[in-house]
């Protein structure tokens, strides 16, 4: 617990971005010092000792940082979930309301074999919009979502009851 205050205190509040009244949550302090960005890998980790996951579906670009550590940790392949235009071979597309707007994410066509067990990694669950995009891509491909993972839940924005009753999994929460 100690550790995980350690790491809770890397987070860095910016008050009005992107826009006015937003309080957002960066992590760059924490990706900044080895010790944080280690106890918070450990933290999401050490709950799928022994759950197997075939793949973890990072999404753009918070996302990839965690996701990809997190991969090579459960001996897991990685898939990029990415902003429309991106990648460079044929993709499912999902299309998807944020609070302001519409979004896209995208996934390479065939990265999820049939059946796979998949962990959805975002630095942050805010209302949920973009995990269960995600998750939709993953489930079109044949995959399983077992877990959604994130760094930091913003529990007031009800993100945890889009993604229910699937498996959610914070280290940090607000
Ligand atoms: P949601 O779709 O509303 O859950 O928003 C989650 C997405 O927005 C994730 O990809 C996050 O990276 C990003 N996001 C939302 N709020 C914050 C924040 O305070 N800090 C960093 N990223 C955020």
């Amino acid at each position: 617990a100690d550790t995980l205050a350690y790491a809770k205190s890397k987070i860095r509040d910016i008050p009005d971005f992107p826009s006015p009244g937003i309080l957002f949550k960066d992590i760059t302090p924490l990706l900044a010092d080895p010790r944080a960005f280690h106890i918070v890998l450990d933290s999401i980790a050490e709950r799928f000792i022994g759950s197997h996951v075939d793949a973890v579906v990072g999404v753009e670009a918070r996302g990839f940082i965690f996701g990809g550590a997190l991969a090579a940790r459960l001996n897991a392949s990685f898939v990029p979930a990415r902003k429309p235009g991106k990648l460079p071979a044929k993709s499912d597309r999902v299309s998807y309301k944020t609070e302001y707007s519409v979004a896209e994410l995208e996934m390479h066509v065939g990265s999820i074999p049939q059946g796979a067990r998949v962990l959805v990694v975002d630095d942050v669950l805010a209302t949920g919009g973009t995990a269960k995009a995600a998750a939709e891509l993953v489930t079109t491909q044949g995959g399983n979502v077992v877990a959604f993972a994130f760094v930091i839940e913003l529990g007031f924005l009800g993100g945890r009851r889009v993604l229910e009753p699937s498996r959610i999994e914070s280290v940090m929460a607000y």
